[in-house]
């Protein structure tokens, strides 16, 4: 076993540190842990103590001029909160701790110098390599990944082709206890007013998704971020990123005269996507299966719909 020392709680400079540098700060000391022999008791008490004086710290901290908290903020304190309950701290280091000894492992990143940043991200993962110095940011939800999945994992995220690495997480990212937390986070995270644009002139994405999956996924699937797109598209009505698990309506749509339905059948369809997945097939991604397609005919106006969209015509140039 290896001697730690406790980690001591850090001066009050910490306080000049930016949101982005506390972040940074603890992830350090939580890859620290990590590094060390597992969870050396002495380890998780100074980190606990860290934790609670973070929390302390931004009580009042980090307001925007209206005096409510920032996104950010309100994401990280309550980060922080969830890792000093139960024993999701333990979790949390013990992947880290299997993160890097994955790494230490595999014969393309065994020699990198690594950084781990485990927080409520707004991507699944990111990974990036510059020479020697590897950069690999995960969701916290991920934290519950199975150890034996984890190299699986870390071996595929050099991979050119990341189809696989993607089924891979999803599976994960989809399923317990992963949705248990990601409910956490977005409970918490306060409505966003501006950003992300779900709201449209004449029709609202969160309302449409929410009764979609009232009627056709027994609520079960947990909202993406829904956006109108920035421009009108002439082509697409629609997409699903399954990377950043957002979906995205074409604004050409929303019209005073565009009949509910068919945004609603445009919704309906890329929800599936999110609900399907993709399947792999002699190296190639289908994700317009038949299993697809079938489940895209049980939309109430699917004839009507069908034929409404094979009408449309956008003018690009309109504003
Ligand atoms: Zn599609």
């Amino acid at each position: 076993m290896n001697e730690r020392n406790p980690i001591s709680v850090p001066n009050k400079s910490l306080n000049q540190l930016s949101l982005t540098g506390h972040v940074a700060f603890l992830q350090n000391m939580i890859q620290e842990a990590a590094e060390a022999a597992s969870l050396a008791p002495q380890c998780l008490i100074g980190l606990q103590r860290v934790l609670k004086y973070e929390y302390h710290l931004h009580g009042d901290g980090f307001k925007n001029q209206a005096g409510t908290d920032t996104p950010s903020l309100s994401v990280f304190k309550h980060w922080l909160i969830f890792l000093l309950t139960g024993y999701n701290l333990n979790i949390h280091i013990r992947f880290v701790e299997n993160i890097l000894s994955a790494c230490k492992r595999s014969s393309t990143l065994h020699t990198a110098t690594l950084k781990i940043y485990v927080y409520p991200s707004a991507k699944i993962f990111d990974f990036n390599q510059i020479g020697q110095d590897a950069t690999l940011k995960i969701h916290e939800a991920l934290i519950g990944m199975p150890e034996s999945e984890i190299g699986d994992f870390i071996d595929k995220l050099t991979d050119k082709n990341h189809t696989e690495l993607y089924r891979l997480v999803r599976k994960s990212f989809n399923g317990e206890p992963a949705l248990q937390i990601r409910q956490y986070f977005q409970q918490k995270l306060p409505e966003k007013k501006k950003r992300g644009h779900p709201v449209g002139k004449f029709f609202d994405l969160n309302k449409i998704f929410a009764s979609l999956n009232q009627e056709y996924f027994g609520s079960k699937l947990l909202r993406p971020v829904l956006k109108w797109s920035a421009q009108e598209n002439r082509r697409r009505m629609g997409s699903y990123n399954l990377r950043t698990d957002t979906i995205i309506v074409n604004r050409a749509l929303d019209k005073i005269d565009t009949p509910l339905f068919v945004i609603r059948f445009v919704m309906y369809h890329e929800m599936l996507h999110k609900f399907v997945g993709i399947k792999r097939k002699n190296g190639r991604n289908y994700a317009h299966t038949s299993k697809f397609r079938n489940y895209e005919k049980q939309f109430a106006e699917y004839a009507e719909a069908k034929e409404y969209l094979s009408h449309l015509r956008i003018d690009q140039h309109k504003k």
